[in-house]
């Protein structure tokens, strides 16, 4: 069985982004970047299943610049045994990526297709729901365990009322949400071992997909500032505290 995980890079969730001064967006100049966290653990989940002798090739996709490689290379050290870059400068947004990862499965013919839940810069929450859409493929989004028996895929998903467990013929495509696994340490040594993995770049023009951007972004701004905490006497003086200021709720 083949696996396709798609990843995004995405700036560091440890470190503060600031908005661009001409208020069109965030300023990522010298910002460190990472793989976004839930590829990771959708890269994690894929390993895993190779490790279970459930899957035999792993393949990990990012589109993006050359520097999305860096993912790429996270996510073959973690254990997947081959990238595929879809290089592209431009602007992408989810159906664009959806649209990509559509003609990168046409060529790799995956048994599942992992993303994550959603990449934590744009908060979309998108690719994956337009991608089985695209392929008209099943889907199982917010994954919080993964298992396979006599080639139907079984998936437990997180919902906003506990979890559902929905069976599914393969391919197929799976979100992965926080409690799907804890993603492995990526070793020094691992990272070296990858260098020498297959990393394939694919131009995203030549892939005959229109990339276009749908929609702009009129304006980003900073959370407002939160204000200071204060410590009430007892539960009592809480509650009639928020009773009386609903902006405290
Ligand atoms: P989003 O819909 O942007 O929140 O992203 C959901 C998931 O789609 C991510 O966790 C990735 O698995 C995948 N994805 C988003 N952007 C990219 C990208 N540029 N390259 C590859 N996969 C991506």
């Amino acid at each position: 069985m083949k696996i396709l995980v798609a990843v995004k890079r995405v700036a560091d969730p440890n470190v503060k982004v600031r908005v661009r001064s001409d208020g069109n967006g965030v300023d990522l100049t010298n910002i460190k970047m990472t793989i976004n966290p839930f590829c990771e653990i959708a890269v994690e989940a894929a390993v895993r299943l190779k490790e279970q002798g459930l899957a035999s090739d792993v393949v990990v996709v990012s589109c993006g610049p050359t520097p999305s490689q860096d993912a790429l290379r996270t996510a073959l050290a973690m254990g997947a045994d081959r990238a595929i870059l879809v290089h592209t400068e431009a602007e992408l947004q989810p159906l664009a990526i959806a649209k990509l990862l559509k003609s990168i499965v046409a060529k790799e013919a995956p048994d599942l297709i992992l993303l994550g839940k959603q990449a934590i810069d744009d908060d979309s929450n998108q690719t994956g729901q337009m991608l089985a859409a695209l392929l008209d493929r099943p889907q199982a989004t917010y994954a919080s365990s993964i298992s396979l028996k006599d080639g139907r895929l079984s998936v437990t998903r997180e919902t906003d009322d506990g979890t559902e467990t929905a069976q599914m013929t393969l391919p197929a495509v799976v979100t992965a949400d926080l409690r799907l696994n804890e993603p492995r340490y990526v070793t020094l040594p691992n990272l070296m071992k990858a260098k020498k993995k297959p990393l394939d770049v694919v131009q995203a023009s030549e892939l005959g997909v229109d990339i276009d951007p749908h929609y702009r972004t009129i304006a980003v701004s900073e959370p407002p500032e939160k204000k200071g905490g204060e410590i009430v006497a007892d539960v009592n003086t809480l509650l009639s505290r928020l009773r009386s200021d609903s902006t405290l709720i």
